[in-house]
């Protein structure tokens, strides 16, 4: 498929560090369209649809919002913590959507394993199935997500 400008200007932006101090791509040397199919692909191996996963973060996260900077016990298996580092950061992509600073992590208890995330990234997965590039601080492997999130 040939890129149009619009998404050549994205994928720049998102290899930059204007938004996010390391860039949403890392070290990745996919293309960002490449890196959004193989996650697709990935989560669909995995049973899940994007917005079943952004609905169960956003699920997660607001569970522990009320305890800010606290764990709080969610079900039987997870601890799960939110804190809000304040202020705003916009969506790379061109519409006007910003998300709060906010990162939740979750630490499943019986298998001792955390994840975190932003609500940007609840966000780029639900809108854009955006898991970012592989090296960026917040990138997150569909099925270490998908494992934690969906475990009882
Ligand atoms: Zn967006």
């Amino acid at each position: 498929m040939k890129k149009s400008p619009q998404q050549d200007k994205l994928e720049a932006l998102l290899r930059s560090s204007k938004l996010s101090a390391c860039g949403f791509l890392g070290e990745d040397k996919r293309s960002l369209w490449e890196i959004i199919d193989a996650d697709a692909t990935e989560l669909e191996r995995l049973g899940r649809t994007r917005e079943d996963v952004a609905a169960r973060m956003q699920e997660l996260t607001d569970q522990a919002v009320p305890a800010l900077g606290d764990w709080v016990k969610v079900g039987k298996m997870f601890q799960v913590c939110v804190d809000d580092n304040r202020g705003m950061i916009p969506c790379p992509w061109p519409h006007a959507v910003r998300c709060l600073k906010r990162i939740t992590t979750i630490h499943h208890l019986k298998t001792g394993k955390t994840v975190r995330w932003s609500d940007l990234n609840i966000h780029l997965i639900k809108e854009h199935g955006f898991f970012e590039g592989k090296g960026a601080p917040f990138r997150i492997e569909p099925k270490d997500l998908v494992d934690s999130i969906f475990a009882s």
